[in-house]
């Protein structure tokens, strides 16, 4: 039996990353750690888990455990990963990694000198319509990518209008929230990193001290451009992406989401084709991604440097709306 160690009685925890895990044959969920000591007992009863605590040293201290996954809000990502790398634990974290990309280095820096997993929960690389859409591109069907449009603007459900739109220090904002996930989706897609970026944001009637509206331009090496739309405050938008390139266009509407839904169209000189894609859980994939890379075979579907790098994407965007300048990227590399 592999035991997980659960840092955060949040929602996506409740959600989706009990069930990835318990998905995995021979995995559990053998610990709630919060900061909270009245929620904590109540909410393992409410999922099935055995242990609960306030103390993140007493879950860290069980040996039998030895995997832990983060879902806390982002301004304690950094401590406790730090804390669960030093107890020799492989660390699954969530994005954003910490609140600067200095801290998510550290974070990667240590877990490597321990010789530990250590991976960044960006699960919508490990849906099956992403996934499709990347072997679309990297098998020639559309030519030389041009442009990659993505379309994250949605309506942050009332349950989850808390510090994320009124608690900069915990990292809220669209940015840290939705952005990460678009800066690591262009990198997955096209496979090179963002060079610099323009951007505005704005508050548009959700966000309180944190921008809840963001739109930004990215420059890839390649020379294809990036623009990404993200969003608190849209009911009706829908999501999606596209990627022009000079022999074809793929269209994938719905697919900036959790669930594996949506569809995937390749349109060419040959006509419009809709495209098969598979419909697997993107937080279990992400889980078995995570597991193989345990056992060493494998690396973790998104690494530690994938989420220092959406990271730094995300800040540069907020930086270049901040100061209405084009900011250049660094990746601390
Ligand atoms: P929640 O707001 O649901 O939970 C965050 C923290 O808030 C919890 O860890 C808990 O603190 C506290 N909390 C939650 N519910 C309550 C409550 N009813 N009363 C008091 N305190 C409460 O956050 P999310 O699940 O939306 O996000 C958590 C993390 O996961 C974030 O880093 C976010 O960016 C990331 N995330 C990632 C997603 C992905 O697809 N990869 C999707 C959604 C979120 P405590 O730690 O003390 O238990």
């Amino acid at each position: 039996m592999v035991n997980w160690i659960f840092v955060g009685a949040s929602t996506i925890a409740a959600q989706h990353m009990i069930g990835a895990v318990r998905a995995q044959s021979g995995h559990d969920v053998s610990w709630i750690v919060s900061g909270s000591a009245s929620r904590v007992s109540r909410w393992a009863g409410d999922h099935g888990i055995s242990n609960a605590t306030s103390e993140l040293s007493e879950a860290l201290a069980d040996d039998s455990a030895s995997a832990v996954y983060i879902s806390s809000t982002n301004e304690k990502h950094f401590a406790q990963a730090m804390a669960a790398i030093s107890a020799g634990k492989h660390v699954l974290c969530e994005k954003p990694l910490a609140l600067t990309p200095t801290e998510a280095a550290e974070m990667v820096k240590a877990a490597k000198n321990a010789g530990v997993v250590f991976g960044t929960n960006h699960h919508l690389r490990c849906s099956g319509s992403h996934r499709k859409v990347r072997d679309l591109i990297s098998s020639g069907r559309i030519g030389k990518v041009l442009s990659l449009r993505l379309f994250h603007a949605v309506h942050l459900p009332e349950n989850l209008q808390g510090w994320r739109i009124n608690d900069a220090s915990a990292g809220g904002g669209v940015i840290p929230d939705i952005t990460v996930h678009d800066a690591d989706v262009a990198r997955f897609l096209l496979g090179e990193d963002p060079q610099d970026v323009v951007a505005q944001m704005v508050s548009s009637g959700m966000g309180r001290g944190v921008e809840d509206s963001a739109m930004s331009v990215w420059s890839m090496p390649s020379g294809a451009m990036v623009m990404s739309h993200e969003s608190f405050t849209h009911p009706f938008a829908g999501s999606g992406l596209e990627v022009h390139g000079d022999a074809g266009s793929v269209f994938a509407t719905g697919v900036m989401t959790q669930e594996p839904v949506g569809t995937v169209e390749l349109v060419t000189a040959s006509g419009r084709e809709a495209i098969a894609f598979s419909g697997h859980s993107l937080y279990a994939q992400g889980v078995a991604e995570f597991v193989e890379a345990m056992s060493g075979t494998e690396r973790p579907a998104a690494d530690g440097v994938d989420g220092i790098k959406s990271l730094a994407v995300a800040l540069a965007v907020r930086q270049a709306a901040q100061t209405g300048t084009r900011v250049e990227i660094t990746y601390g590399e």
